[in-house]
């Protein structure tokens, strides 16, 4: 086994695939500038790398972590917008009668 921990992937793109959601493709560059392998990920999970190197390799492992960050970053932000909306939402008691008259506590966030 190699010793390849302290490289550090080189993510170029991030592909979503329109009709196939579940998978993403990562596109990695060489160490050596020289290629670009692609990393695929189902449902969240690194699924494999087109490089020659053993498996699991250290871009499966980057973009592995990457991918987990993307995802928390995404539920952080959803819990954010939640949390703002529930304080939007919050009226004290002796003016819920209003909100008849004002649709914003009761509007989505996107
Ligand atoms: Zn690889």
């Amino acid at each position: 086994m190699k010793t390849a921990t302290s490289k550090q992937a080189d993510i170029r793109f991030r592909v979503e695939l329109k009709s196939r959601p579940h998978i993403v493709v990562y596109q990695v560059r060489s160490s050596d500038d020289t290629q670009t392998y692609d990393v695929t990920v189902v449902s969240g999970k690194v699924n494999n790398c087109t490089c020659k190197s053993y498996k699991p390799c250290y871009h499966m492992h980057d973009v592995q972590a990457h991918e987990d960050a993307r995802r928390q970053a995404i539920a952080a932000q959803a819990m954010n917008e939640l949390a703002a909306e529930i304080k939007a939402a919050v009226r004290p008691i002796d003016e819920r009668g209003s909100l008849n008259h004002t649709q914003r506590g009761f509007q989505l966030m996107r």
